[in-house]
């Protein structure tokens, strides 16, 4: 852990701007390893920073596991209500920023890890890295029985790629109901495959990423939980 300064520290972790700082330092909000703060130049260690007797997030490395609702959308440039607004407030301003792994469609659900770690991004979305996403998917209209083997065959050419898809296993549950799992991550590839196969995506959950199953997380939609990259990957 490295010392750093005060007012620094607590701007880059969202807490606020560093004049908010100076104020609560004034007001006795702040502690460091149990003393008043006496300065925003003050070096410090996070571990040892108490704001309003909290302690403060972790600076560096921020994972969370996130449920992503129904509605709700990965990037700014997008129209809707951000999935940062599910998070402490704070975490919008951080430095270095927090960013989902892969994005998820508006109308897509499910599994959606945020990070502030970029080399943890590139692990999870690499297709070299093998890192599968499963999905589960209800179809508009049943299944015309040739979508196994057309996934599988690794032939499928979308609209506007110059490449195939990887092959993908497409496991059937009924005539509507399947759970289809990728190696890779391309722009609605769940909604353009089945498109493909002249068929309509009703819902599209992210069930899956690697080992880590939605369900095992307990989480209900919205809801999130901070880990960190090693412990993620041990569930990956
Ligand atoms: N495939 C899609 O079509 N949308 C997603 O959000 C994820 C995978």
């Amino acid at each position: 852990e490295k010392q750093e300064r005060l007012d620094k520290l607590l701007s880059n972790l969202g807490y606020g701007a560093r004049n908010d700082v100076r104020h609560w330092i004034k007001a006795g909000w702040i502690s460091v390893a149990g003393e008043p703060a006496t300065s925003p130049a003050q070096k410090v260690y996070a571990s040892e920073v108490r704001l309003e007797d909290e302690p403060l997030d972790h600076p560096d490395g921020l994972t969370i596991i996130y449920h992503k609702p129904l509605g709700t959308v990965c990037s700014r440039k997008e129209n809707g209500r951000l999935i940062y607004e599910d998070f402490p407030a704070r975490w919008i301003d951080r430095k270095p920023p927090l960013s989902p792994v892969g994005r998820l469609d508006k109308e897509t659900t499910g599994l959606l890890i945020v990070t502030d770690d970029g080399m943890l991004n590139h692990r999870l979305t690499s297709p070299k890295q093998h890192i599968s996403k499963t999905y589960a998917v209800t179809l508009a209209e049943p299944l015309n029985g040739g979508e196994v083997a057309l996934f599988a065959a690794g032939t499928l050419l979308l609209d506007n790629d110059d490449r195939p898809c990887m092959p993908a296993e497409l496991v059937v549950h009924s005539a509507t109901e399947v759970s289809l799992t990728l190696h890779e991550g391309r722009y609605h590839q769940v909604r353009r495959m089945f498109a493909a196969t002249g068929n309509h995506v009703v819902t599209l959950e992210r069930s899956h990423i690697g080992q880590l199953s939605l369900l095992a997380t307990a989480l209900q939609a919205g809801e999130f939980k901070v880990t960190t990259a090693d412990a993620l990957m041990e569930l990956i």
